[in-house]
């Protein structure tokens, strides 16, 4: 089973505190005994140190028959000495025998082996249960006897006791307290490390954003700043990674648009290209075969003129366009102003509208752009031209200049048969037209208008075809104002 690195703290605190506490009330205990042992026996060996004075001065004083001095003095002497010290006092003879006591005193102990000490001129002692047997040899010239002192441990044992108590309440007083607070202490520590494995979790989890830094000025808030910067990096890295791999899928998307686009194209230039040429190559086959039919000769006369030109201007054209596509022109651009571009234009073509019974309406405001005029002339001239040919007999072509918000704009509008929404989106490429043999008799190329965009957008301006009901046509053409 896994620990929480909370209860591991917890036990290894309790543990120390606990052995603290025992080592300490160990040390402390044990001094006391000790100190207490050595008061009781420098006590005693005062005492006995004592009582020998006080033999020898008696001794001195009496008779000096060694053997009859203490027969005769014991008794007093246990007693005086008793009553002094307090203690239970018990005199024997160098043969062992107890010879006199302060008290009668029963106790079953064994003392023959400190007596025996003390009988050779040894302090002895012995502690029996609640008393110190405390034997110590007594001399006037030379050993006596032997004086026996039983010293009560009862206060000494009452106060270890107490200490102990007093250890022991005021350890586990500690041992809480301080358990409690070191406990709080490691709960916040723990808190902090719990917190930085959940960073380091939602990181795992790909969740870099919302990580916020411990504020703490210790090594924790140190890490937790470096995962925090961390997170922010790899979340910078993994954006930028995004943001190039889509740029990526972008240009491989615009890339294969181009690729084909290029296909149509070229598959659309082929097309027609052979169209012409095919006309052609019939006409001749059928002139080498009926080279007298003067019918044919005209009929063939009149269409291989009409392909030829067809031919001329597609690739005229063509050449055109791809050169534009390909390369960065330098425009002879100069000061225009559209109005006076468009005047000259609409008279140009007020003929061929009037072939067709259509009048040109013009609504014209002043405004200067810097342009090519020869390009300038060929996109309205195409835009013109084709609002005729898209026409029908009696219909009306709208042409407007005029400048909002530092543009100059060019309307040109017709009420003819309009664009199918569905033709909208690609009546700017390259051999589209809507109705190939409207076009076709018109002289049209499906040219005209990617040449128009090409030129509009080399002038820095745009074109776009506004989007209106089916039966008419509106294209608007901006350029930035001088
Ligand atoms: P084209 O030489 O065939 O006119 P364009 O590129 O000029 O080629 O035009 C592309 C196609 O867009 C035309 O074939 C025609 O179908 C359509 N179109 C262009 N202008 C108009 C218009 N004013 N009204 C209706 N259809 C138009």
């Amino acid at each position: 089973m896994k620990a929480s690195i909370k209860v591991k703290y917890s036990i290894f605190l309790a543990i120390l505190l606990i052995s603290t506490l025992s080592i300490l009330s160990f040390l402390v205990l044990n001094g006391i005994k000790n100190n207490q042992k050595n008061d009781y026996e420098s006590n005693l060996a005062q005492q006995a140190k004592f009582a020998n004075t006080y033999i020898r001065q008696i001794y001195l004083e009496q008779s000096k028959n060694t053997n009859q001095f203490l027969k005769r003095n014991a008794q007093q002497l246990v007693f005086e000495l008793s009553s002094i010290n307090g203690m239970h006092t018990a005199i024997y003879d160098m043969t062992g025998k107890e010879i006199a006591n302060s008290r009668q005193y029963n106790n079953k102990i064994e003392e023959k082996e400190i007596l025996s000490n003390a009988l050779k001129d040894q302090i002895a002692y012995q502690v029996v249960g609640d008393y110190v047997e405390y034997m110590a040899p007594i001399y006037n010239e030379e050993q006596i006897g032997v004086i026996k002192f039983t010293y009560s441990l009862e206060k000494d044992i009452n106060f270890y006791n107490d200490i102990k108590t007093l250890f022991i309440n005021i350890g586990t007083v500690i041992f809480i307290c301080s358990f409690i607070c070191a406990y709080f202490y490691i709960n916040i520590f723990t808190k902090s490390i719990l917190k930085l494995k959940k960073d380091i979790l939602n990181i795992k989890m790909g969740k870099y954003s919302g990580i916020i830094p411990l504020r703490r000025k210790d090594e924790l808030g140190e890490l937790s700043e470096g995962i925090y910067y961390m997170s922010n990096q790899i979340e910078t890295n993994i954006n930028q990674m995004e943001k190039e791999h889509e740029n990526l899928r972008l240009a491989v998307q615009k890339l294969k648009a181009l690729e084909n686009q290029q296909k149509i194209f070229i598959g659309n230039i082929t097309h027609e290209f052979k169209t012409p040429l095919t006309v052609i190559k019939t006409y001749m086959d059928l002139l080498d075969m009926y080279s007298d039919d003067v019918n044919l000769l005209k009929d063939a006369k009149v269409n291989i003129t009409k392909e030829t030109q067809r031919l001329y201007e597609m690739v005229e054209k063509t050449l055109h366009l791809s050169s534009l596509q390909k390369y960065d022109f330098e425009f002879q651009c100069e000061k225009v102003d559209v109005k006076d571009v468009l005047e000259e234009i609409c008279n140009r073509m007020q003929g061929k509208a009037k072939k067709f019974n259509i009048s040109l309406i013009k609504s014209l405001q002043s405004g200067f752009i810097l342009g090519d005029k020869e390009n300038l002339t060929y996109i309205f001239i195409n835009l013109i031209d084709n609002a005729i040919k898209y026409n029908e007999i009696n219909g009306k072509i709208f042409i407007n200049s005029y400048i909002t918000d530092k543009n100059v704009f060019i309307e040109v509008a017709d009420t003819g048969i309009g664009i199918p929404k569905e033709a909208r989106d690609k009546i700017f490429e390259p051999f589209y037209t809507v109705n190939k043999d409207r076009s076709k008799n018109h002289g049209g190329t499906g040219l005209g208008l990617s040449l128009v965009k090409e030129l509009v957008e080399k002038q820095k301006g745009t074109i776009l075809l506004l989007d209106t009901k089916e039966k008419a046509t509106t294209f608007i053409i901006s350029f930035p104002a001088l």
